[in-house]
């Protein structure tokens, strides 16, 4: 076969499945091993982690015999994940520190642990040092070929956003399933506590944004929020005496060994798998405590897992803050709504929506033409016959909430 001919039969990739799986199913139609297909039909003879970063030049070549996009090629390999979940994947630019800078969930920022980048040479945020074969039982069952998703190689689910199980470990190679290490007992499914914190993350891959009980965050920062968790769960004790009982707390819950039985500090992405999937589990039971309240927490983002505070001002009225990205003018004419129904029985209301409609105006011939129109609305005229300069309330609280 030439380079520049089209495969005629290739198999469909599922979303987010991993290069490596989809081209072990490629050649598996042709009968030949992943090494053969890369060696003889794409002429790339070179060892190679295919779902890392391949090199631009072989996804050219797979793009040409398939006729796949190069984009969503580039998607199906860790490389397609950057600049969101890793800052970018060059061996030589890991920073460790900058990946937590600015979120804080548990403990507050000032107590963070540092590590320079001489300290965690070679670290990429959620890359294990050690290949990960986890996969969901329900989506293999349902998909003969054994199509193999990207995130199941990494240490950030902890189950099927779809179908709500564990994934399981299986015995296999890069992009093939063998068979599963225990059969008998899978599948499994996992608490809401699990879940609720895997259809985020799945948001975020799948999205690009998360929808939290405070507001809608980006998804670089809900992959920056939970690898943050994690690390403030990994911490030395020594770090934090006055919250080592909430720490502990959370530990307890959800019934795994404090720290998952480390005691010494190594990064996440170099432990076994197993307390991998215990500090993860302890993050989703860290955010289910905050979101319950049962746990108060001291990072400066702890409050996105709680629901906007309403807040109820002088003159009774009360209002939300607005989530980010959603328009404040409805808000604005319900607070008008609400300010002219007041002002019909309120004095005070009257008086701030009086100052609020002159808008800083102060001739008598605004003052008349704003008293005219306010009773129009059957406010009475004795509510309006007194003119005041103290600020309108209403107006600044709504004026406050658009220049945030
Ligand atoms: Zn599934």
């Amino acid at each position: 076969m030439k380079l520049q001919q089209r495969w005629p039969l290739h198999p469909v990739s599922h979303q987010g499945e991993a290069l490596s799986s989809w081209l072990f199913r490629f050649a598996h139609c042709y009968h030949m091993d992943l090494s053969d297909l890369l060696a003889y039909d794409l002429d790339y003879h070179q060892s190679i982690d295919l779902d890392l970063n391949p090199p631009a030049d072989l996804l050219d070549k797979i793009s040409s015999r398939s006729g796949i996009d190069l984009n969503q090629l580039h998607d199906m390999s860790f490389a397609g994940c950057t600049p969101w979940l890793f800052d970018n994947l060059d061996p030589d630019s890991s920073d460790f520190d900058s990946y937590f800078q600015q979120i804080s969930i548990l403990l507050p920022i000032r107590i963070r642990l540092k590590r320079s980048n001489h300290n965690v040479p070679f670290w990429h945020a959620w890359l294990p040092k050690q290949k990960i074969y986890r996969a969901c039982p329900k989506c293999l069952a349902e998909n003969e070929k054994h199509a193999l998703l990207l995130m199941w190689q990494l240490p950030l689910l902890l189950s099927c956003p779809q179908h709500n199980c564990w994934l399981e470990p299986y015995l296999g190679t890069l992009g093939q399933f063998i068979q599963w290490e225990a059969e008998d007992s899978i599948p499994r499914l996992a608490s809401k506590t699990i879940t609720l914190m895997d259809h985020r993350t799945w948001q975020a891959r799948t999205i690009g944004q998360v929808e939290l009980p405070r507001r809608r965050i980006h998804a670089g920062i809900w992959f920056r929020l939970l690898r943050t968790l994690i690390e403030e769960l990994n911490a030395p004790i020594s770090y934090y005496p006055s919250q080592t009982r909430d720490i502990r707390r959370i530990w307890e819950t959800c019934n795994h060994p404090f720290r998952a039985g480390k005691r010494i500090w190594r990064t996440y992405e170099s432990f076994d798998l197993q307390a991998q999937l215990q500090m993860l589990e302890a993050a989703a039971t860290a955010m289910h405590l905050i979101e319950t309240k049962a746990l108060e927490a001291h990072g400066a983002q702890a409050e996105l897992f709680l629901p906007e505070p309403e807040q109820h001002v002088d003159n009774g009225w009360s209002y939300t803050l607005p989530e980010e990205n959603t328009s404040l003018w409805p808000r604005a004419i319900a607070a008008l709504e609400e300010g002219v129904k007041r002002a019909k029985y309120d004095p005070e209301a009257a008086q701030c929506l009086l100052n609020l409609v002159l808008f800083g105006r102060k001739d008598p011939k605004s003052i008349n033409e704003v008293r005219s129109l306010l009773l129009k609305f059957q406010i009475p005229i004795e509510f309006l016959s007194h003119f005041s300069e103290s600020p309108p309330f209403a107006y600044l609280t709504i004026n406050d909430e658009l220049s945030d």
